[in-house]
């Protein structure tokens, strides 16, 4: 197959096909699975052809204006249908891309925003919002139920930029469709940053971040995308939906809470104002080794308790951080950094030390960036590349997070574990899960799974879907979130349901009807389906 008919573009983690995991890189990789993770390689698996899609339903019907905005291409529209799961990956390699849109639509501007759901509204079409489709809930796969005269695809990647910077308050107004680096590169001239890198950082977007409530990699402080949130303007089937930029208010329920995290479901996230800051100059790192992630855990609920505020404070068990080359000893992988502006930073650093080192740490090492915390870095940003290969070579490969108060998190920890672990035995033959703290709180953290094991060839959405199962099963019995920053989209619903207050959700379900009185928007998803 050459790059011209490759599928990659439809579920690997570049657009450009000539990034596809080559057979050279796969073979390479094959030997190191076994050595490394304990795990099985298979041959390298070939992906599959596009197969005919289902005729589309909507081109035809669409008035002139919003047909220039349209593409049936099917390679767009098998690429539009799947998100970043591992359950997409393996059905975009197999081929297996149903359901799909019937149409993709890219808006230039609001005003064709606004055409659009009011015609998907008259036409009984559903509207699934779409921005980078780095989704690994389902958010993005038109999986929207009967009753539905076609779906559309909504494509921001049009409504990209950074409008205006407002350098004496430090905002800057971005249109939703804008990735993480285009983001980054339009504030730098100005001497900002948005300081927000989640890991799908390179091709996830602003409207994306606020629809799912992400999360970036820095370990406190403004850890969700909410902080950094000033306003928000939307487009809904019945108007327009602008917050007022403001610092701070406590005029009622906030207008911004309800649509950040609404996923698509109330309407289309058109722009928002973030707070940005100056770029940091100062910075500071040190690898630690904790003789156990129990010991780890209680050195780091002392650094946040106290009040010292680590940009970067993840713990990594011991089998993730030789995994991930951090740390091969045996112990788990302290990674801690302080960064600002100007001020420095050595004291909190000193202090950070000294409580690591009386809860039982010791330091690998200090001062700069370092060995260990440049490999578990260069893991990170690669992850989602490596995480293909894997699949291609066999390998179930999924990640998962969740949220916990700190007198809780060991027991829930193993626990979680436990129940995973026995999901993947049973249904895989084996496996392994890992864990590691992403984000803490001076109240608790939220600890981040990642699951691998042998998968079999043909089975693997429905071995998938009894290990996500469990996981999730013991997550919500734990007393956890379902989500700490990936969002609920179609896949985590059930859990969802069992998490809200059914009060909550009986005003969310009214709260849709107000402002999307047909439901076309996005419907599944949060588990709001059409009245
Ligand atoms: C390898 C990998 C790493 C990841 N790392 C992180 C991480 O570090 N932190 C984190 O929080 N998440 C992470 N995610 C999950 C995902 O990247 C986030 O949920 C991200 O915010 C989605 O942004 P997107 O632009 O890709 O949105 P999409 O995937 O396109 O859409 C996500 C949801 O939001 C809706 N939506 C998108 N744009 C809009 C809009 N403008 N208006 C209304 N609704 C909209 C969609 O309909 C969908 O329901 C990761 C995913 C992968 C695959």
């Amino acid at each position: 197959m050459n790059a011209a008919d490759s599928t990659y573009p439809v579920w690997g983690w570049s657009r450009d096909p000539a990034q596809a995991p080559t057979a050279a890189a796969l073979d390479e990789l094959g030997p190191l699975v076994a050595a490394q993770l304990g795990l099985p390689a298979q041959p390298a698996e070939r992906p599959a052809a596009l197969p005919e899609l289902p005729a589309d339903r909507v081109s035809s019907r669409l008035p002139a204006t919003i047909r220039e905005l349209a593409s049936a291409e099917p390679i767009d529209r098998a690429r539009h249908g799947l998100g970043r799961s591992y359950v997409d990956l393996i059905r975009g390699i197999r081929g297996d891309v149903e359901p799909v849109p019937d149409v993709v639509l890219r808006p230039r501007d609001e005003s064709d925003v606004v055409a659009v759901l009011d015609w998907c509204t008259d036409a009984e079409v559903a509207v699934v919002p779409f921005g980078g489709g780095t989704s690994v809930v389902g958010g993005v796969r038109p999986d929207v139920g009967s009753g539905w005269h076609g779906t559309v695809s909504l494509d921001l990647e049009r409504l990209a930029g950074v409008a205006e910077v407002d350098p004496v308050s430090r905002a800057a107004r971005v249109l939703a469709g804008t990735a993480g680096p285009a983001l980054e590169e339009a504030l730098r001239p100005h001497g900002l940053t948005a300081r927000f890198f989640p890991q799908s950082f390179e091709r996830s977007t602003v409207g994306g971040w606020v629809a799912t409530r992400a999360a970036g990699h820095f370990a406190t402080r403004l850890t969700h995308v909410d902080d950094l949130v000033e306003s928000v303007r939307a487009v809904t089937p019945a108007g327009m939906w602008e917050s007022r930029r403001l610092p701070g208010s406590g005029a009622g329920p906030s207008p911004d809470r309800l649509l950040l995290g609404s996923e698509g479901t109330l309407g289309v996230v058109t722009e928002t104002w973030l707070r940005v800051q100056q770029r940091p100059t100062v910075r500071w790192a040190a690898t630690l080794g904790a003789p156990s992630f129990a010991m780890g855990c209680e050195a780091v609920r002392q650094i946040v308790q106290s009040g010292v505020l680590p940009a970067t404070c993840r713990l990594i068990d011991a089998r993730e951080s030789a995994t991930t080359a951090t740390l091969d000893t045996g112990e788990a992988a302290l990674v801690l950094g302080f960064e600002s502006t100007s001020a420095p930073v050595e004291d909190s650093a000193a202090w950070a030390l000294e409580l690591c080192s009386d809860a039982g740490l010791r330091v690998v090492e200090s001062g700069s960036r370092g060995s260990a915390g440049e490999a578990w870095r260069t893991s990170f940003v690669r992850a989602p590349y490596v995480r293909e290969q894997l699949v291609l070579l066999g390998i179930l490969v999924e990640t998962f997070e969740t949220a916990i108060t700190w007198e809780r998190l060991d027991e829930f920890v193993a626990r979680v574990t436990e129940r995973t672990e026995a999901a993947l035995a049973a249904v895989c033959g084996g496996g392994r899960v890992t864990c590691r703290l992403t984000h803490v709180y001076p109240d608790g953290a939220a600890p981040y799974f990642t699951v691998m094991a042998p998968a079999r060839r043909g089975s693997e959405v429905t071995q998938w879907k009894e290990v996500k199962a469990a996981a999730s099963d013991a997550v919500i019995a734990g007393g956890g979130t379902i989500t700490h920053h990936h969002a609920v989209g179609r896949d985590h619903a059930q859990w969802y349901a069992e998490q809200r207050p059914d009060a909550f959700a009986a005003a969310l379900r009214a709260g849709k009807t107000a402002v999307d009185p047909r439901g076309v928007m996005n419907p599944g998803v949060l588990g709001l389906t059409a009245s």
